[in-house]
């Protein structure tokens, strides 16, 4: 009204009336404008104001643009009741990065995507590969792993198996390590992954180099650790306080990956461990996945001489990931010469709850499927935690478990990564990744025998402000996927 009134002195004074009624006949019984995409009466959970409550949301241009208990207008409307609206989960650890991965993570209502343990070795051409061609956002770190072994002058796969897998490096190829990570960091790796269990004859020095150029770049150290379990020396406290000391001595944040699967019963010392680093000020966090096995490449490092006694389990304790067979010590010897995956069945159902409980842990699926073959985490990490481990078993509330998939790992990465600052929350101006799920039916379905098997319960996902999953459907024909990526320096 005010205005209008600054417009109208030459009508006179009945002027504001015919002004209210010609205004409100061109904008009829609405006066907030048509969104994009309108998501009405959802019970909207927001983790960093730790709001619960039914709202309806408004969503134009790819951002939430209003959060209202008015009715609101859209070109396209989701009736969400008796549904929850959660920001979309953001995978920290994901290694599958095609379509196959995409579709089973959308699925399970993962929005974003990153490959932060292994990372890759070329940051552009990572990031070229999947250029306006993806379901949901993806992103990746400058891999410790692949600047090994290109320093060592070996093919870089996905995991070592030969020189950089087993030998020390010289001090020529740990400055050649260290050029790569830096010229990644350039080029907006989001974070600097090392798999040092992978590598075990890299020095401590080794990788103390790697965090310092980490900290010059304010990136985090996704660190699978050294060593495994609880069997001294060489024990998985070990290997902790290496990793801490690192970010202690040299300022980069560190963040532990799967840290039930490398702790097993040794879990809860390393969680206190974590959570005492973090009370003098060290920037430590931790993830963990709901499962009590893991799944690595038998050609690795991990099963040289002596793996029985670091997991305390034996060949029946293996899956070959194909066949879904248990292994013995001849199939072992031959599928240790040819390479695949394996499950490992190392961990108990009270280290998994622990870790899904504790509060430093955040949900991290450290997924990969190829041609339908893997761990089920892939594919139902983040619904068996809602649907399992808050819905059946009680262990956490629904809104911990959804700051440990949304709000936790957004924050991990926003002082390197600014745009992380729009994920992980439901309020004005943050980006339209929103997952959309009912809590009464929200399951996984995959398994270690079918591990391809979409999650229950998910109802509409979001990315970017587009429908990906719609009516627990997934669309066909839209990629509305974007790059997260560290400002280029
Ligand atoms: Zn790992």
């Amino acid at each position: 009204m005010i205005r209008l009134k600054s417009n109208i002195g030459p009508i006179g004074p009945i002027g504001p009336i015919l002004l209210l009624i010609i205004v409100s006949l061109s904008f009829p019984a609405e006066s907030s404008p048509a969104y994009d995409l309108v998501i009405l009466n959802g019970r909207v959970i927001d983790p960093e104001s730790r709001s619960d409550s039914i709202r309806n949301i408004g969503i134009s241009n790819g951002t939430i643009k209003a959060i209202a208990t008015k009715k609101l207008a859209g070109r396209t409307v989701i009736d969400a009741r008796g549904l929850v609206v959660s920001p979309g989960f953001i995978d920290l650890h994901q290694h599958g990065q095609d379509d196959e991965n995409y579709r089973f993570k959308a699925m399970d209502g993962v929005t974003t995507a990153l490959e932060l343990e292994v990372g890759t070795g070329d940051i552009d051409a990572w990031y070229a590969q999947r250029d306006q061609k993806t379901l949901i956002n993806y992103g990746v770190s400058a891999g410790h792993l692949a600047a090994r072994m290109a320093a060592m002058r070996e093919p870089v796969t996905f995991l070592p198996s030969g020189a950089a897998a087993h030998r020390a490096a010289t001090d020529a190829e740990i400055n050649e390590m260290k050029q790569r990570l830096e010229d990644g960091l350039k080029r907006g790796a989001v974070a600097v992954g090392f798999g040092i269990q992978y590598t075990p004859n890299a020095s401590r020095w080794e990788i103390l180099e790697m965090f310092r150029v980490a900290a010059s770049y304010g990136a985090s150290c996704h660190v699978h650790m050294r060593h495994a379990g609880v069997k001294e020396p060489s024990s998985s406290v070990q290997a902790l306080e290496e990793v801490i000391s690192a970010a202690a001595i040299t300022g980069a944040p560190l963040h532990v990956v799967h840290i039930q699967s490398t702790g097993g019963p040794a879990t809860p010392k390393l969680l206190q461990m974590i959570s005492e680093a973090k009370s003098r000020n060290i920037d430590v966090t931790t993830e963990c996945y709901p499962y009590i096995a893991g799944m690595t490449d038998i050609k690795s490092a991990i099963f040289d001489k002596g793996w029985q006694e670091v997991f305390d389990i034996d060949y029946k304790d293996l899956q070959w990931a194909a066949t879904g067979e248990r292994l013995t010590k001849e199939t072992f010897d031959r599928y240790r010469k040819t390479g695949g995956m394996v499950a490992v069945f190392s961990m108990t159902e009270e280290v998994v709850t622990a870790a899904i409980k504790s509060p430093v842990t955040m949900i991290a699926s450290d997924g990969i499927l190829e041609k339908g073959k893997g761990h089920p985490r892939t594919a139902g990490t983040y619904s068996r935690v809602l649907g399992h481990y808050v819905r059946e078993q009680g262990a956490l509330s629904l809104i911990e478990a959804l700051t440990k998939m949304t709000l936790m790992p957004a924050r991990r990465l926003e002082r390197r990564v600014p745009s992380m600052k729009n994920k992980g929350r439901i309020r004005i101006g943050a980006d339209a990744d929103l997952t959309i799920f009912d809590p009464q039916t929200i399951i996984d379905r995959s398994t270690f025998q079918e591990p391809a098997k979409y999650s229950e319960g998910i109802r509409f996902v979001i990315v970017n402000g587009v429908l990906v999953v719609k009516d627990g459907q997934l669309q066909s024909g839209v990629k509305p996927g974007l790059p997260i990526r560290a400002p280029l320096q």
